[in-house]
């Protein structure tokens, strides 16, 4: 018997329920076999026939009951050019990675590597959530890599429908009436294998290609009202401009729920300096026009912008919910990095500008948390993208907590809902 089979019958034997149990009975029997390395805790659960059901882990993700799911679209440019602090794109410095990604990001890594096909990106994540014990019901599907909109029609469609199709399969392969059979699951998977090996994720890959078939998005949706797990919301990103009626009404077609709006800054100069191909009409009208399509409504606002100050910053919260033209149902929070291979970084090379710094951001965005009110949901505070690949600007990966720390200090309680 190996040390794992050993671990899984004792498991069992001893009816143990809780995580530190397994952790503790791993230790003693580890003391027995010496293995090189303690097999992890996704290790035990696909060594054992049945899934285990409490280990779990980052259970944080689903904890809301809903799983977020963030798929990529292939590599495009954005119409109207570039914003200068933008990276990514085609031909970037990064390579061709989703514009406004570096490739770094654990969303356009499992991008890449599932070719920028949703339905393999969504069976992908899928995989990952089952391994962490963590099958979802019910799904946040979150669309990113640009202005979604902005892409042919015929694209959309048959992104979303390849989507809804992953989710429709994925519970038909393997739900069935007394829940979710992880043995099923484990011989599709070819589990307990190595994760990571490449032969393994392209015969995984092939098989999945050929039972995405041809439906229609119509179909998957309908589908989808009645399947195991299903997608609750839908989000997508745009740019004001970008977010007229043709706009909406096929985002509505689609079944978005929410749609983030990249506003960035009520000034309509540093809008221009820095090549956002909008102003702030149309900011004002993007909102009224999702508002009255009963989209809810995510705004994403930078910091430390050229010719930006610490005032304008700390008042750009302040304005957008006092102001009926704006309050939107949630907001992501970025302080200004400079990045490789962008116009900005340029500008910073040539020394015409300079990001805030951590203590910086960190002070305007607690003084501008005083104006967010109780039903707006602060969804990020600084880009998911890792500080190794930035030039300048915040550079600390655990922001928010950083943040939080200065708040304590300060006597400050934090209101947010995430
Ligand atoms: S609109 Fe968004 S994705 Fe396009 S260049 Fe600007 S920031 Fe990047």
């Amino acid at each position: 018997m190996t040390f794992l089979q050993h671990l899984v019958k004792e498991i069992k034997e001893k009816k143990i329920e809780d995580v530190d149990g397994v952790l503790k009975l791993r230790d003693n029997l580890a003391k027995t076999y010496k293995p090189k390395k303690l097999p992890s805790l996704i290790q035990v659960l696909l060594s054992s026939n049945k899934s285990i059901k409490f280990i779990q882990t980052k259970p944080v993700r689903t904890m809301s009951g809903v799983a977020p799911i963030a798929i990529m679209t292939y590599p495009r440019a954005c119409d109207h050019g570039t914003c200068t602090f933008c990276p990514g794109g085609p031909n970037s410095y990064f390579g061709d990675v989703p514009k406004s990604y570096t490739g770094n990001e654990p969303a356009s890594m499992r991008a890449l590597r599932n070719k920028f096909d949703a339905y393999l990106q969504v069976f992908n994540r899928l995989e990952q959530y089952t391994l962490l014990n963590q099958t979802p019901e019910k799904v946040e599907l979150i669309i990113m890599g640009g202005t979604f909109p902005s892409y042919p029609e015929d694209y959309q469609d048959s992104f979303i429908k390849d989507a809804l199709k992953a989710m429709n399969d994925f519970s038909l392969m393997f739900f069935n009436q007394d829940g979710f059979d992880f043995d099923l699951f484990k011989k599709f998977f070819e589990l307990p294998s190595d994760i990571h090996s490449k032969e393994r994720i392209e015969r995984i890959q092939n098989k999945l290609l050929k039972l995405k078939g041809s439906t229609s998005l119509e179909e998957e949706q309908s589908r989808n009202e009645n399947t195991r797990i299903r997608c609750v919301v839908m989000n997508i990103e745009t740019k004001p401009d970008i977010c007229k009626e043709n706009h909406i009404n096929q985002l509505l077609k689609l079944g978005t729920t929410r749609v983030e709006l990249g506003i960035q800054t009520l000034n309509d100069h540093i809008l221009k300096i820095t090549n956002r191909g909008h102003t702030i009409d149309d900011s004002i009208k993007a909102t009224q026009l999702l508002k009255d399509s009963f989209l809810k409504t995510c705004y994403h606002m930078m910091q430390g912008l050229p010719e930006s100050t610490k005032e304008e910053d700390i008042n750009n919260f302040k304005e957008i919910f006092s102001n009926q033209n704006y309050k939107p149902d949630a907001l992501k929070i970025y302080p200004c990095m400079v990045m490789p291979g962008t116009p900005l970084y340029e500008q910073y090379k040539k020394g015409l500008f300079k990001p805030i710094t951590t203590e910086e951001a960190a002070d305007i965005i607690i003084e501008g948390k005083k104006f967010i009110p109780k039903y707006c949901r602060v969804m990020r505070v600084q880009r998911d993208i890792p500080t190794k690949v930035t030039i300048d600007g915040v550079d600390i990966t655990n922001f928010r907590q950083y943040m939080h720390e200065i708040m304590k200090d300060r006597g400050i309680k934090c209101k947010c809902i995430r």
